[in-house]
């Protein structure tokens, strides 16, 4: 596996790779990697030739007041993990090398950022829009790999790249959880072991919601109810929002139908957590 810090050898690596007819699977990643990560990282091993990961905190992404500098880190690692998972090339740049000068270019998707993680982080998504542009401009056409519990994330992205005509297929994985249900996240190293006890009410809120409109609910208000009452069962968990929504616009809708995606966001202690799941509504019974 090579290690890499600068634009001009990752466009080398990649540019040589589609020359000589390899594709090229490229994996994100802010670091401090974890099983999650490591499933995209293998998906991508599984699908293409060259297999890049970038490990790049994106100070664009974070907004004043958040967590960029105490966000964890552990470059040495990382690599092991990533090679272990089989990537070829891991970009880990400096601030510098990604903006040289003040970024005066970004990238803004309007409408699907408006609402749940754009709500409560109004420059969160034009940070990850412009990150993300620069790394497909960067790494050049294939297929990147994104993970479902980012569910918002998924959807920008995947709107920027077809809006910008982007050559990169953006593909979606499930979420990697502990078997307590609680979604893999790097910012899970930050909950005390009572946060840590009390963190799977999110999923199992989750779970209820699915419960629900597997019986014939399809009242996204009476789903996201349910939803928050049993997350207001745990005192530590602090509740966001919990929001039944069409999956691919994230548009509330007056009766679910089609593909739904349940949403919860809840802080618990310091980190904001958030999880999500996908449910396929059938038509209403007889
Ligand atoms: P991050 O390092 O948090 O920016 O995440 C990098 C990529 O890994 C994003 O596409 C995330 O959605 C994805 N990811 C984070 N946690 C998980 C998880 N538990 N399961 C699957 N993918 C994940």
């Amino acid at each position: 596996m090579d290690v890499v810090t600068t634009i001009a050898e990752v466009r080398a690596a990649t540019d040589a790779a589609r020359a000589a007819g390899r594709t090229v699977g490229f994996v994100p990643t802010m670091g401090y990697l974890h099983e999650g990560h490591v499933s995209l990282m293998e998906a991508a091993r599984g699908d293409c030739d060259l297999v890049v990961a970038s490990i790049f905190v994106n100070p664009l992404q974070f907004g004043a007041g958040e967590d960029l500098a105490a966000y964890p880190r552990d470059l040495p690692r990382d690599l092991a993990l990533a090679e272990a998972a089989g990537v070829d090339l891991v970009f880990a740049p400096s601030v510098e090398e990604m903006y040289p000068r003040p970024v005066l270019t970004t990238v803004t998707v309007d409408d699907i950022t408006a609402r749940f993680e754009g709500a409560s982080r109004p420059t969160h998504f034009a940070g990850v829009a412009t990150v993300v542009a620069k790394l497909f401009a960067i790494v050049g056409a294939g297929r990147a790999y994104f993970g479902e519990k980012d569910w918002q994330q998924v959807c920008v992205v995947r709107r920027m790249a077809a809006d910008l005509s982007l050559p990169v297929e953006v593909v979606a994985r499930p979420t990697h959880r502990e078997d307590d249900g609680l979604a893999r996240s790097s910012r899970n190293v930050y909950l005390s072991a009572e946060e840590r006890a009390a963190a799977p009410v999110l999923h199992r809120a989750l779970r209820r919601g699915v419960e629900l409109i597997e019986a014939g609910e399809r009242d996204p208000a009476v789903v996201e109810a349910a939803m928050a009452e049993l997350v207001a069962t745990e005192p530590l968990v602090l509740l966001d929002y919990a929001a039944a929504v069409e999956a691919d616009t994230l548009v509330s809708p007056a009766v679910l139908a089609g593909e739904v995606r349940l949403l919860i966001a809840a802080r618990v202690g310091a980190p904001r957590l958030l999880d999500n799941v996908g449910v396929t509504v059938g038509a209403p019974a007889p």
